[in-house]
């Protein structure tokens, strides 16, 4: 498969400050030094407890949030060197797909409106084309085109998620980004909307970057997975390879988490110590150490690099 983007040691700190004079006391390092390819086509999935940087991952990769370090390159140019103006055509090709469908929809807006302006902000096409796009793309979504002249507030949460799916499609993106598109979806509508981002993805060609918080949401969607912990990659692997034989003990004691759906097989349930330390001020070594069963006296000094253990089996561990 032909690379859509690269990243190469993505690092995003937020500075930490105090006192009355507002000095930066610290860093907090939401990502720090991730590096990955995409390819076109595929879906990786991204998985990590709350706060280990998924979204700040997201958000630099699009430029949405400039990085404190480091390249993501597309179309052999680096868009962390781009100005504004020059990363307008690649906002196009580069969409984005919000958690909180009640949030990330102006409320105050029409459904025509919101599905459109994508276009209006590129001045794409004339009114009347816009419009059979929109026709088009609410279609492909799963929504009666009548639904245009209504508000958002007059859906359900499912259906307001596949608004701002539509909307993210308006422009034929190559690439979406998606930060945890159904974690506020009831159980029962998030298979529909995964469902539908499958067969999107089928007919678009489309190529994901899927967030998800647990490694069930991701497990269907994707054809690799990576594993965040404090704002690094764990583990990075082919989707079979990592549900077969996860080899980080922070993956196996989420995939421990992970509905087994035969009932006769019993799977031994690992409990994490602990809670996620702080970004902030990350234990020594491997930042996993402290909840880690395995933990070994090298782990408390020396940080693991990822390397590649089994062909694409990429793992953070000292186990290794
Ligand atoms: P996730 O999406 O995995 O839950 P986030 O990327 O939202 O994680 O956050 C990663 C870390 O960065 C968290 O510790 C969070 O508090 C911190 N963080 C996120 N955004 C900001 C910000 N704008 N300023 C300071 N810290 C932030
Ligand atoms: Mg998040």
């Amino acid at each position: 498969m032909a690379e859509l983007l690269q990243v190469r040691n993505l690092k995003k700190y937020y500075p930490v400050k105090s006192g009355v004079l507002q000095r930066t006391t610290g860093y907090v390092k939401a990502v720090d030094d991730v590096s990955f390819t995409l390819h076109e086509g595929e879906s990786l999935g991204l998985v990590g407890e709350s706060g280990c940087g998924k979204s700040t991952l997201g958000r630099t990769v699009l430029q949405l949030i400039k990085p404190t370090a480091g390249e993501v390159v597309y179309d052999d140019k680096n868009l962390s060197d781009l100005s504004f103006r020059e990363m307008k055509p690649y906002r196009k090709e580069l969409q984005m797909i919000f958690q909180d469908p009640y949030a990330s929809l102006n409320s105050r807006k029409k459904i025509s409106n919101i599905v459109t302006e994508p276009l209006r902000i590129h001045k794409i096409s004339t009114i009347k084309e816009r419009e059979e796009k929109m026709e088009e793309i609410l279609e492909k979504v799963g929504l009666n085109r009548a639904f245009a002249d209504r508000y958002p507030h007059e859906f359900s949460g499912g259906q307001r998620q596949r608004i701002g799916i539509a909307r993210a499609l308006m422009l034929n993106p190559k690439l979406i980004i998606a930060d945890e598109p159904v974690s506020a979806l009831d159980v029962s509508i998030q298979a529909q909307v995964l469902n539908l981002l499958q067969d999107l993805q089928e007919e678009f060609n489309l190529t994901y970057l899927f967030i998800a918080h647990d490694l069930s949401v991701v497990k269907h969607i994707s054809t690799r997975v990576g594993v965040m912990y404090l704002g690094r990659m764990a583990e990075l692997a082919p989707k079979n390879a990592l549900y077969k034989e996860p080899l980080h003990p922070y993956t196996q004691a989420l995939m421990s988490a992970v509905p087994v759906p035969n009932p006769l097989i019993k799977r031994e349930r690992i409990i994490l110590k602990g809670d996620v330390p702080s970004p902030q001020n990350p234990p020594s070594g491997c930042a996993f150490h402290t909840r880690c069963s395995a933990c070994m006296a090298i782990c408390k000094e020396q940080r693991p690099e990822l390397k590649e253990v089994q062909k694409d089996h990429f793992v953070a561990c000292h186990l290794y």
